[in-house]
């Protein structure tokens, strides 16, 4: 792929797939393949502001490999996405897909905008005119979109009603992650974080650490990271530290999660609360704590802060929090780091169980969804688990090994390369 530059999302991402493809004795027509997207489609499309001016925005959509099933992914509306981001996105989908087991590829997209600064108006127009524009490779069976930084379910409701206006009739299973009164799933909300506590109490059992009473720090408190903070808190675990774009705060009793529940409910920001001591938003991930969960963006914990981490426990709720050289640093450490295509599974989980009960018009209770998630969960780490011990690798390079392993099976025996 060109335009790909050394230090990008993509090249990480291909870094990681190349040290498992070595490991795993993967062979070079599967190497070819793996390494680099399927599709990619870049669109340049307008919108009208409010103010009757037009404005010219780019989105993405990107799927890396659909051997195992339809395309699955999230759609990111921020301001420095790019299609390097999309590609490698897109890519960890794969891996995650297939940690998880679940029967479909990875895919990613976004568009490049701050949705912030947009009204709610404008952000419905930019919606319908970029799903139009992306209706050419996503839809049920070719690629469904979901959730992710900058988007929830009012904009997967858009996405939804565009696509079902094209087809003529109402296509619920196309989009994951809508509210309920359209065919969202009981527990869709809360999938990344409750998925991400199940994984962190079990590891943590499993280093021989008591997760009741263990203090917690979350950078980055949106879908992700609200919510594990409160099912991590409701594990008996004590969250002290947390941040979002604004500013971090810290109170070493435990922070009042209740209080900034309805802070983020209301549309505020930590930079407005005055119910704890305000500190820089990127201290937040060097704070003296057993668990830190980074849960806002890529790369936060590089070269340039790893040794001041202080946490036992890394557990990645965003999408490659750490770099590869930060990740090598605290691995060398000792330091604990349950890899994003596990930990934060719980989100794509969901989605897949959002996505049968559409296609079968029959819904589960929360109980259901839970405990499902919670067997998949379960059953996810266990095979990391077990894969780290046996080839005495970290969970990450355990996970990758499974994943790489299934993805490039599938593809060959679908007959795609020799
Ligand atoms: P979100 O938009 O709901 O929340 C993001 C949060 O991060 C906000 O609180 C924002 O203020 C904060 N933030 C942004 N920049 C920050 C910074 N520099 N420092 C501290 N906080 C910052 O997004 P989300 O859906 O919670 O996604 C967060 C991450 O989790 C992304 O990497 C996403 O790809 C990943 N993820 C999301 C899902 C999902 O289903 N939503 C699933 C798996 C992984």
């Amino acid at each position: 792929m060109s335009g790909t530059n050394e230090r990008s999302a993509l090249s990480i991402a291909q870094r990681q797939f190349d040290a498992t493809a070595d490991a795993i004795g993967l062979d070079d027509s599967a190497r070819a393949v793996l390494r680099e997207v399927k599709r990619e489609l870049v669109v340049h499309f307008p919108v009208e502001m409010d103010d009757g001016s037009f404005e010219v925005f780019t989105g993405f959509r990107v799927q890396h490999n659909i051997a195992r099933g339809p395309a699955k992914g999230g759609l990111r509306y921020h301001p420095a996405m790019t299609l390097d981001d999309a590609r490698a996105l897109a890519m960890y989908m794969t891996w995650k897909t297939a940690v998880a087991d679940l029967p479909f590829g990875g895919a990613k997209g976004g568009v490049v905008c701050d949705p912030h600064s947009l009204s709610l108006n404008e952000l419905e127009r930019l919606t319908r005119r970029f799903t139009t524009e992306i209706s050419l490779i996503v839809g049920r069976d070719r690629d469904i979109p979901a959730p992710d930084l900058g988007t929830g379910p009012q904009v997967m409701a858009w996405i939804m009603d565009t696509l079902s206006m094209h087809a003529g009739f109402s296509v619920p299973a196309s989009v994951t992650g809508k509210p309920q009164s359209i065919g969202g799933s009981e527990g869709r909300f809360t999938g990344p974080g409750r998925g991400l506590t199940m994984v962190t109490v079990l590891a943590m059992r499993d280093a021989g650490m008591d997760p009741s009473g263990a203090t917690v720090a979350i950078q980055g408190y949106g879908k992700v990271g609200a919510v594990s903070a409160e099912l991590l808190a409701a594990e008996g675990m004590r969250v002290v530290a947390v941040s979002d774009s604004t500013c971090g705060l810290y109170r070493a009793e435990g922070l009042d999660l209740s209080a900034l529940r309805h802070l983020k409910e209301e549309g505020g920001h930590f930079a407005d609360y005055g119910g704890a001591e305000q500190i820089a938003r990127d201290d937040v991930l060097t704070a003296d704590v057993d668990l830190l969960v980074p849960a806002a963006l890529e790369a936060q914990v590089t070269q340039r802060n790893a040794e001041r981490v202080r946490a036992k426990v890394v557990a990645e709720g965003a999408n490659a929090p750490l770099t590869t050289e930060a990740d090598a640093e605290l691995s060398a450490r000792g330091v604990l780091i349950l890899p994003d295509i596990l930990a934060n599974a719980g989100g794509v989980v969901v989605s897949y169980f959002e996505w049968v009960q559409d296609i079968q018009s029959y819904f589960w209770g929360s109980g259901e969804v839970n405990a499902r998630l919670r067997e998949v969960m379960t059953r996810s780490y266990q095979a990391v688990r077990s894969e780290s011990l046996e080839h005495n690798v970290s969970l990450r390079d355990a996970a990758f090994r499974i994943a790489v392993t299934k993805v490039a099976e599938a593809t060959r025996v679908r007959g795609i390369y020799p």
